[in-house]
């Protein structure tokens, strides 16, 4: 990821402006959402590049938390995955790296 990251001139890891004008979520208890997520701190997003649709709005990254912001305790959130094989159409598989299970993820948005 980083390395994409340099490559497009995208905000690298630990930058002060990863978060900026982004407002924080709330944690959601009721579907045991509690944790605030490490890599966006409770943001569910993180900014790429700074203005890049006019001022005030960034290209923004979903975080891996898939924008909660917030994650369950204990539960595994496939952080580490590798791709597996392509499915179909923008349909892929991927297997987690933390808790070896499958998962899939429809990329046609
Ligand atoms: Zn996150
Ligand atoms: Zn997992």
């Amino acid at each position: 990821m980083s390395e994409s990251h340099a490559k497009y001139g995208y905000l690298p890891d630990g930058h002060p402006d990863l978060f900026k004008d982004m407002p924080l979520k709330n944690p959601n208890p009721k579907i045991g959402l509690t944790e605030l997520c490490p890599d966006c701190k409770g943001h569910g997003y993180r900014n790429l590049r700074l203005d890049a649709y006019g001022k005030g709005k960034h290209f923004q990254q979903l975080c891996w938390c898939h924008g909660w912001g917030y994650l369950a305790p204990g539960k595994c959130v496939h952080k580490h995955s590798k791709h597996v094989a392509v499915r179909g159409r923008c349909y892929n598989e991927y297997e987690c790296l933390d808790c070896g299970k499958h998962y899939f993820i429809d990329s046609s948005d």
